[in-house]
């Protein structure tokens, strides 16, 4: 059976161009990078040319990147990294309620260190109020962490404007940019940007590997101690195949990111469209425009998102609920709930999202096959609506 991906959010297909750049450093050249020898010297270059291709997706300098073992690490090194570097002075931190867990858990874990956290509210679209972003700073705060675009409902935050606030009051600034980085433009300079995490497998790269964008000046720890690679900033031999991908990927989606995102707008806008007009009771969950180009997430009114799952899958679509890695969770994504959506309407929740081998042909299978699903689901639920609301039978 031929696949529908429809899960870009959760990863990527590595582009065999990307293939092609990693195959060298698996075996033929596989010099350490820290090696004074030529054949060091040589995987040395290949670092440092992905590390100036990956830092061009972003607008900053090449000696601003470190590479990390992907976004969970970026955004764990970026929040515990300022905190353990700055506490003693400051002890707050402010984030947002729709941050992914690899954001959520690292202030929490900070939490329990002494740390102060804020968790700023959103929007029934899930957007942030910059306003609540300002009302939280305190002469003890240290870092602000908020999102560039959610990666359950793909909504985009106003990066610029927060960016803005913390540059006035002195406060670090990490964006999680790990949808948006080979997706969206991202200048880290005009955004107001100190920290941004990036995920190679989320832009057609390979698993295991990220950056972490750092400004100069940035006061920070390392998570990791040992030799001097990365600037003392990580220790350990660089990931060289990996690092090599990142930075083909990166060169690649800077190379196509208007047209595709122009493209991926049109057919992420007819699935939205066609799902609202056939389907009774659903839901768009997110912003309608300030929205991801590849992001669509609906709600089912009397069903749940994993029955609906199983029959995509059993049609050769792959969806998802939530977050790739609380997927395994019975919980209700806690990016739902921060939008005020009721915890059964969360529980029938899908989100596609599309991508470089997303075609026409793809969106009108799944416009054709969702209402049908949706249909024969509901006739065999045992909830009903009443005009109060929910009622089980059960
Ligand atoms: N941040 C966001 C917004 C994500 O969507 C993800 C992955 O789903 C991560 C962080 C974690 O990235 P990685 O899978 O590279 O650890």
């Amino acid at each position: 059976m031929k696949h529908i991906y429809m899960d870009y959010a959760a990863t990527t297909p590595m582009l065999p161009e990307v293939a092609e750049a990693m195959q060298p450093y698996f075996s033929r050249k596989y010099g350490n990078p820290s090696s004074i020898h030529s054949m060091g010297q040589e995987s040395r270059d290949a670092v440092e040319q992905a590390r100036s291709q990956v830092a061009a997706l972003i607008a900053c300098r090449p000696e601003n990147v470190v590479f990390t073992g992907g976004g969970t690490e970026s955004d764990n090194q970026a929040i515990k990294g300022v905190c353990l570097a700055g506490r003693g002075k400051r002890n707050h931190i402010i984030t947002t309620a729709i941050e992914h867990h690899a954001v959520l858990n690292t202030c929490n874990y900070m939490k329990g260190l002494g740390f102060d956290v804020t968790v700023a509210p959103v929007d029934s679209c899930g957007m942030v109020d910059p306003d609540d972003i300002k009302k939280a700073i305190t002469a003890k705060t240290l870092l602000v962490s908020v999102m560039h675009a959610n990666n359950e409902v793909g909504a985009i935050q106003p990066i610029e404007q927060i960016g803005n606030i913390t540059g006035q009051a002195g406060v670090y600034f990490h964006v999680d940019a790990v949808q948006t980085a080979g997706h969206l433009p991202i200048d880290v300079d005009s955004m107001g940007i100190d920290l941004l995490s990036v995920s190679a497998h989320k832009l057609y790269g390979p698993k295991g590997v990220g950056m972490l964008y750092v400004r100069e000046g940035t006061r920070i720890a390392p998570l990791l101690h040992g030799g001097e690679q990365e600037n003392e900033r990580r220790a350990g031999t660089e990931n060289v195949p990996g690092i090599a991908g990142f930075g083909k990927a990166a060169e690649i989606a800077l190379a196509g990111m208007g047209e595709e995102a122009g493209r991926l707008t049109k057919y992420r806008d007819r699935l939205i469209d066609s799902v609202m007009g056939k389907v009774a009771d659903v839901y768009l969950n997110g912003h309608r425009t300030s929205r991801l180009p590849n992001n669509t997430n609906f709600s089912f009114d009397f069903i749940e998102g994993e029955a609906i799952l199983m029959y995509l899958d059993a049609e050769g679509i792959c969806a998802s609920t939530g977050s790739a890695c609380s997927s395994t969770s019975s919980e209700p994504s806690h990016v739902l709930l921060a939008l005020g959506i009721p915890v059964e309407r969360a529980r029938g929740s899908v989100r596609f999202s599309l991508g470089r081998w997303t075609s026409g042909e793809d969106v009108d299978k799944v416009v054709e096959a969702l209402p049908r699903i949706v249909e024969k689901l509901r006739a065999m639920s045992p909830l009903v609506k009443e005009k109060c609301g929910w009622i089980n039978y059960l």
